[in-house]
């Protein structure tokens, strides 16, 4: 009996879903718009239908790396439900729900960053870490990761890209774009940000620009914080803003300014080991889809379990 896992990385704008087992054996994939929540959910279970159909069933779980703000705790009445979102339509949404049903199988569902982080632990950048984060610079900025091998859940799930950082409003007046805070990091340094500030979208900018040392000195502060909360092994830059490769460089240099000493461990005091440290990640375009194979994986698990989630790394 096949032993296959179906992944949605189910994005603002596109959907993904393919099946497979992990990096080296994706089967089948397919990508289309995010539309109304109906249709879009549809077209993810015709997909899944026809290929248990052409696999015998082989599909065993199904994992979700969703945009959201989403609920991912297994206890909540409203699990699996895409919540707050600004998208229209799309609010308490029940996701996970619907392609249970609709498919008849364990679901796994986690942001889509949780999801990213969790694939690079696996297969990419964070193999065999317990404490890592994942933070995708883009459209928002959003974050996920794990800490003593488990995801980062609680309250809800963590949102890195909406902490407060220290604002110069004399070195920069921009008052930042997020609808909630304003010049939260989002607000700051998203790609749209950039864009707002300097009028021109930041793959237009030239390696020179001030924007990219202001952007280097933002990202640093949001990262200086969680090193001194999380205290991850490894962080994971990804997003279209780090399209940039200059970017690493600038923000491997800023850390240790901001830091100050204060963090005796050798990535933050080593030039050469902080390379190591602050990285792109390993799977690229591929994380999200393959952060919600692995996802499928832990609900099968956790399934046959019936229990809570297994330690996978
Ligand atoms: P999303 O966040 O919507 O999933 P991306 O991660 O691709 O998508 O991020 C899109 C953002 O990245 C846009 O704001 C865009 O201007 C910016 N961007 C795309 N390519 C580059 C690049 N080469 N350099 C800098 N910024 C880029
Ligand atoms: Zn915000």
């Amino acid at each position: 009996m096949l032993h296959l896992y179906g992944g949605i990385e189910a994005g603002g704008t596109k959907f993904v879903c393919a099946v497979g087992t992990g990096p080296d054996d994706l089967r089948a994939e397919v990508r289309f718009p995010t539309t109304t929540p109906q249709e879009t959910i549809r077209r993810a279970l015709e997909f899944f239908r026809d290929q248990q159909d052409r696999l015998g069933g082989g599909i065993r779980a199904i994992g979700i790396a969703s945009f959201g703000p989403v609920d991912p705790n297994p206890a909540s009445p409203t699990f699996g439900h895409i919540t707050s979102t600004p998208k229209p339509g799309w609010q308490n949404v029940d996701l996970a729900g619907e392609i249970r049903r609709g498919l008849n199988l364990p679901v796994g569902f986690d942001t889509d960053v949780n999801g990213a982080a969790l694939a690079e632990g696996l297969w990419g950048a964070a193999q065999g870490l317990d404490t890592f984060i994942y933070l995708t610079i883009g459209t928002g900025i959003g974050g996920g990761g794990m800490v003593g091998g488990r995801r980062l859940h609680g309250l809800l799930h963590p949102e890195m890209g909406h902490i407060r950082i220290p604002h110069d409003r004399q070195a920069d007046p921009f008052a930042g774009i997020c609808p909630y805070h304003g010049d939260c990091l989002e607000g700051l340094a998203s790609g749209p940000a950039i864009a707002a500030r300097w009028g021109a979208p930041p793959e237009d900018l030239p390696p020179d620009h001030p924007a990219w040392a202001l952007e280097a000195h933002y990202l640093a502060l949001a990262l200086a914080n969680f090193i001194c909360t999380l205290s991850p092994q490894r962080i994971i830059l990804g997003g279209g803003v780090m399209q940039q490769p200059h970017l690493f460089s600038r923000i491997r240099a800023e850390v240790p300014r901001l830091l100050n000493g204060y963090i005796p461990a050798r990535p933050i005091l080593d030039e050469e080991e902080m390379q190591a440290y602050i990285v792109p990640p390993a799977l690229g375009a591929r994380a999200g889809v393959l952060g919600a194979i692995a996802l499928a994986r832990i609900a099968l698990a956790r399934h046959a379990a019936d229990a809570p989630d297994p330690p996978i790394l």
